[in-house]
């Protein structure tokens, strides 16, 4: 159904001479020229493909694989589940007849670890690996050890928009790499510079005098995310100039028929408001103007909670390259970019691998369920930081995923089971079995999102407020009082903001917990509402926060000494009084005038008690001598953490 010849085209007849000599190749060309539409079907059109074999084309977002293989579908005359069909997290469409099927690169781990020899797979596309997503990383060194292991005839096409194919092709051998040009209309690109209204107002700004300037063509605008699509959309709708045009959100949690709108074509002009889904994955036709924001929620490690969190960051000058490139598919085009060219310089010329990025203990996890024991030495693409695999690996023996020697245990299969943080599998694994997996829910909800209670200035105000919710073991339980109060009614705005309660927080950790007792009830978890057991809970925290115990050093102060022999200081405004010995669930690292202060803060009084009995090992004189490849870097000692801690002696000496 494409009209015109795509640039793609030019490499059909190389692309199968490559497969047929090898079985990897290199693809590197402009978005929009044809690569994730058209490679997947000539792979099955020119025979390479065994019949009864399937193409999995890997695409890091959900939105895109839907939408391309309704595309590809359209473009085949077929229905989608029949010959193209795709399968994400909570979507998938397709049947025994699918030869081409869009996944996202998750799912690729998922089927690996049912299906390590991916028995009914002919070929596997990685599309948009420039985007260098985590999980490409891992599949792509996966699909390269099995395809020297056991599965030769398995092809693989890794595909480009901007990457450097050198690196790559290298990586796969010297495997061929092939290029196409694309074609590309002038762009003039200008910047708007900062401002002091919102980004919304600013961009409905810009695009009303682009929607001017330009005799024709849409215009697409980038923003990071979909509370900032909805403004923008919102203050587009009232912009004057703009009443003629149509104006379109485009984002991965819209439901499917709105996404489709904002492909579809208008007789009237068009305003698209995306994510950075539109940068490289989807392609738009017939936009002539670009109004980028600069910014993107991007997955970054986040020290305060200990998991993996989206920010809002400045993209790189990479990214804002390819989001003006959007303008100048068909025609000569116009980009308007809401900051300054002084500070365009000084922004990253691109951004970093998530791989550096994030936190890798559901990685590491997942790898060692799929069989990998040594992490050093696997295939990776680009190694992870030594120290942050080491974290990962600490975090995953402190939570009890994996044993002395680095095997995951019974307790790690479990959790890798869990599609979340393995910190918080093991929350609600403990839950379950403590009966608590509600309030559980409630807490996990509180703790990933915003502050709960706002400071009260009114003094008298505050002591009012620390009365009502009472003497505590545990902030959470300050937190899941306040939260029950403003719930009971219904987030009252006046009434939330009396106790300093921030109503919007509150709203959120209901919409969490949700999320989080879906997900619970999911895996078979009793989920119901009970009465609050503070024992049970406290004794979950414990084992999803053991890496975080600290001990008070000594009782008129905040200061206190951690595993891993770490020091810190409660924060001021914790309600654990005297609390000899806690878990923080939130750790924030301060640096002044280089020394760092670590300050602990969502404390939860523990009970030594526990401790022996849920981690007699630690307490063992004989368990510290063990040989331990993966961990020989990390900490000999670590399994004595809880009984020096504990036993340390000495109001403010130090623990050892
Ligand atoms: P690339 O992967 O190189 O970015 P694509 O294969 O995604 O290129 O797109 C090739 C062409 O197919 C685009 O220029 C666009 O015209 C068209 N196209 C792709 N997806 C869709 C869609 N969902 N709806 C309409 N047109 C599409």
């Amino acid at each position: 159904m494409a009209t015109t010849r795509l640039p793609i085209e030019d490499l059909r007849a190389d692309l199968a001479a490559a497969l047929r000599a090898g079985n990897r190749v290199v693809l590197s060309a402009p978005t929009g020229s044809g690569k994730s539409t058209q490679v997947p079907q000539m792979l099955i059109d020119e025979g390479l493909v065994p019949a009864g074999k399937e193409v999995i084309v890997l695409q890091p977002r959900r939105l895109a694989a839907r939408m391309l293989a309704r595309r590809v579908a359209e473009e085949r005359g077929a229905t989608l589940g029949g010959e193209v069909g795709f399968h994400i997290r909570f979507d998938r469409v397709f049947g025994p007849q699918t030869r081409i099927k869009f996944v996202t690169e998750g799912i690729l781990l998922r089927m690996m670890l049912t299906d390590p020899e991916l028995k009914g797979v002919g070929a596997i596309v990685f599309d948009e690996f420039h985007e260098r997503h985590l999980h490409g990383d891992l599949g792509i060194a996966m699909i390269r050890q099995l395809q020297e292991k056991s599965r030769p005839d398995l092809l693989m096409a890794v595909m480009s928009a901007t990457l450097e194919t050198g690196q790559l092709s290298a990586y796969l051998g010297g495997c061929p790499i092939l290029k196409a040009e694309g074609r590309m209309f002038p762009i003039e690109v200008r910047y708007a510079g900062a401002g002091e209204a919102s980004v919304w107002e600013r961009a409905a700004q810009q695009t009303a005098k682009l929607v001017q300037e330009l005799p024709e063509g849409d215009v697409l605008i980038f923003m990071p995310g979909a509370y900032e699509i909805r403004r923008t959309v919102e203050e587009l709708q009232a912009t004057r100039g703009l009443r003629e045009c149509v104006v379109l959100p485009l984002h991965g949690e819209l439901p499917p028929t709105e996404q489709d709108a904002a492909v579809a074509r208008y007789d009237t002009r068009k305003i698209v408001v995306a994510t950075n889904v539109a940068e490289t994955s989807l392609t738009i036709d017939g936009i002539r103007g670009v109004v980028d924001a600069g910014l993107a929620r991007v997955a970054r490690f986040d020290p305060h909670r200990g998991i993996n969190t989206l920010l809002i960051e400045k993209i790189s000058q990479a990214s804002a390259e390819q989001r003006a490139g959007r303008a100048g598919r068909t025609a000569p085009g116009i980009c308007l970019r809401l900051w300054t060219q002084k500070e365009h310089e000084h922004r990253p010329p691109r951004e970093l691998a998530e791989i550096r990025r994030v936190d890798l203990a559901e990685t590491v996890l997942t790898l060692k369920l799929a069989g990998y024991a040594e992490l050093e030495h696997f295939p990776w693409f680009e190694p992870p930081e030594e120290k942050s695999l080491a974290r990962a690996l600490t975090l995953l023996h402190d939570l009890g995923a994996l044993d002395a020697a680095g095997a995951l245990t019974e307790m790690g299969r479990r959790m890798a089971s869990f599609p979340m943080h393995p910190r918080y599998a093991r929350l609600f694994l403990a839950a379950q079995e403590l009966g608590c997996v509600w309030h559980v829910a409630v807490i996990a909800a509180l703790a990933q999102g915003r502050n709960l209670l706002m400071p009260i200035d009114n003094k008298r105000r505050r002591e009012e407020r620390e009365d009502l919710l009472g003497d505590t073991a545990s902030d959470f339980f300050h937190l899941l009082r306040a939260w029950g109060m403003a719930r009971k009614q219904n987030y009252n705005m006046g009434f939330c903001r009396q106790w300093g309660i921030h109503g919007g927080a509150a709203r959120e950790a209901e919409r969490g917990a949700g999320q989080f007792l879906r997900l619970a009830q999911a895996q078979g978890l009793d989920t119901g509402e009970g009465p609050l057991d503070e024992e049970a809970v406290r004794r979950c925290l414990l084992l999803a926060f053991s890496d975080q115990l600290a001990k008070r050093l000594d009782r008129g102060t905040l200061r206190c000494a951690l595993v891993h022999g770490r020091k810190g200081e409660l924060r001021r405004h914790s309600a654990l009084r005297d609390a000899p010995l806690f878990v923080a669930a939130e750790i924030d690292e301060i640096e002044t005038r280089g020394d760092v202060t670590v300050y602990l803060s969502l404390a939860t009084e523990i009970d030594e008690v526990w401790l022996k009995e849920y981690f007699p090992e630690d307490f063992n004189d004989s368990s510290e001598t063990f040989y331990d490849p993966d961990f020989k870097r990390v900490e000999c000692r670590r399994l004595t953490r809880f009984r020096d801690l504990v036993l340390a002696s000495g109001e403010g000496d130090d623990p050892d």
